[in-house]
Order: structure tokens, then sequence, then C-alpha cells
């Protein structure tokens, strides 16, 4: 068997920098952010998703604190916890 052939790894998403990759023989994601490497569930995937997005809309909401700027909110209503 050709190990390459069982680990045809296909780009989901990113670049060289950061990226996710997935190996369909393993059924593993492996998320890529510079020198580090991790391999993920999907579950995990969708946690981190979620996570990064949460932290992304409340960096926003504390660098733009007043009500007139506060259009992100219907971002926040998303499910996080
Ligand atoms: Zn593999």
């Amino acid at each position: 068997m050709d190990s390459s052939e069982e680990h045809k790894k296909t780009l989901l998403s990113g670049n060289d920098d950061c990226c996710v990759v997935f190996c369909p023989g393993c059924n593993v994601l492996e998320l890529s952010f510079g020198a580090m490497s991790l391999r993920i569930s999907a579950e995990s995937l969708y946690t981190l998703s979620s996570v990064l997005n949460h932290a992304k809309v409340r960096h926003a909401q504390l660098q733009n604190t007043a009500p007139a700027n506060a259009n992100v909110q219907s971002v926040s209503k998303a499910r996080v916890h």
C-alpha cells in the first residue's frame, strides 16, 4: 500500500502560515499555525472556531464600547457557551 495515497491531505482553509488540513485516510484534522501543529477532532475544530469567534467579537466590543458602534451585537447572539 502506498502510504502517501492513504494520507492525501486536503487543505480545508488557510495558507502556509495558518491552515487546517484533513486526512480522509486517518479521519484526522490538522491545525497548523506557524511552527505549531495540532491534530484535532471535528468536535474540537467546532469548539475552537466558536471560542475564537467569541473572542473576536468580545475583543471588538471592548475596543468599541460606544453604543453607536455596537453593531457587532448581532454576531454575539450566536451560541457560544
Ligand atoms: Zn493520514
